[in-house]
C-alpha cells in the first residue's frame, strides 16, 4: 500500500486490514511515497516523520510491515518502479496487490505507464466517502483484461483525509479517534502541522 501518509490515519489502516482479510494476504507492506508525481509542487512533511508515523501506526498489527524503499531511490517515485523492485525481490512465486482508495482508482489511468502497471499487479480498491468512480472510463482505457486486475472491495468507509487532519492540527482542533494514539502523540511531540 502506497501513500503520502502525511499523516497516516485510520482510513488507511482500516482499508489495509479489510484488503488483507478479504484477499487473505500474507502481509501488507506500507510504502510511504518519497515524491509523489502528483504532489511535486506541494509542501510535504520530511520523510523521516512520515516514515516514523507509519512505523508507529502499524506496529500493533503483525501482518503490517513498512518499507522505506521509495525514500532510498533517486528522483520521482513511480509505482511501476516499486512493483518491478518488489517482483525482483520476492520472485515469481509471489503475487502482488496494490491497495488504493476510490479517488486513486478514479485516476488510475493517469498513472505512469498505467497499462503496463495493471498487467504487473492486482489493484484492490476500497470505497471512499464522497468519491464516485467512473467505471466506463476505466473500462475504456484498460479493457477487460486490465479490469480483471482491478478489484473493488466493500469495507468500512471512513471519512478521514490527511488534508483534513493537517488542517485540524493547524487550527488547534482535535484529531483523537481519527489517527492511532501513538501517531497523535508523535504529531504533538514533533510539533508537526502547526501554523
Ligand atoms: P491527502 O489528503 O494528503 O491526499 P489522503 O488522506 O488522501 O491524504 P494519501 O496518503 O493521499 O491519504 O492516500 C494513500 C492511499 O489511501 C490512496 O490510495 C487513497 O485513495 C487512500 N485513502 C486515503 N484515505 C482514505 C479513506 N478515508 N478511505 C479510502 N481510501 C483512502
Ligand atoms: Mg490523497
Amino acid at each position: 500500500m502506497g501513500g503520502t501518509f502525511d499523516p497516516i490515519h485510520f482510513g488507511h489502516l482500516s482499508m489495509a486490514e479489510s484488503a488483507r482479510e478479504i484477499f487473505t494476504l500474507d502481509e501488507v507492506l506500507f510504502i510511504p511515497a518519497a515524491k509523489p508525481p502528483h504532489k511535486v509542487e506541494k509542501n510535504i512533511t520530511p520523510e523521516v516523520h512520515r516514515l516514523m508515523m507509519t512505523y508507529l501506526a502499524t506496529q500493533s498489527n503483525k501482518f503490517f510491515q513498512v518499507s522505506p524503499m521509495e525514500f532510498l531511490r533517486e528522483g520521482l517515485s513511480y509505482t511501476l518502479d516499486t512493483i518491478d523492485a518488489l517482483n525482483k525481490k520476492f520472485g515469481a512465486g509471489t503475487e502482488l496487490f496494490f491497495i488504493i482508495g476510490a479517488d486513486s482508482m478514479a485516476d488510475l489511468y493517469k498513472w505512469h505507464k498505467a497499462q503496463e502497471l495493471v498487467q504487473k499487479v492486482h489493484f484492490i480498491a476500497a470505497a471512499r466517502p464522497g468519491v464516485e468512480v467512473n467505471l466506463d472510463e476505466l473500462q475504456k482505457f484498460f479493457g477487460a483484461e486490465g479490469m480483471a486486475h482491478i478489484h473493488q472491495i466493500i469495507s468500512p468507509e471512513l471519512e478521514i483525509s490527511s488534508t483534513e487532519l493537517r488542517e485540524r492540527v493547524k487550527a488547534g482542533r482535535s484529531i483523537k479517534y481519527l489517527v492511532p494514539e501513538v501517531v497523535e502523540e508523535y504529531i504533538f511531540k514533533e510539533r508537526l502541522y502547526l501554523p
